[in-house]
């Protein structure tokens, strides 16, 4: 399961992992902490490398 930690995003910007995602499973509100749409992601673990501040994880 992918989780996004509020206490590492400083939601200041616009999620550049939004994009890369092949599920559009991620989504944001202005800059509000990102989302991750538990039904739709596959785990594929693409946008973890996209968070500059290693806020998107991997939880298990
Ligand atoms: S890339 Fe990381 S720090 Fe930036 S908005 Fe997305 S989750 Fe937050
Ligand atoms: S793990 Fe893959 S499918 Fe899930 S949110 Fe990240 S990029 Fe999208």
């Amino acid at each position: 399961m992918i989780i996004i930690d509020k206490n590492k995003c400083p939601q200041d910007h616009q999620c550049p992992a939004i994009a890369c995602c092949p599920k559009k499973a991620i989504s944001q509100y202005d800059f509000d902490l990102p989302v991750v749409d538990q039904d739709l992601c596959i785990g594929c673990k693409k946008c973890v490398k996209f968070c500059p501040k290693g806020a998107i994880q991997e939880e298990f």
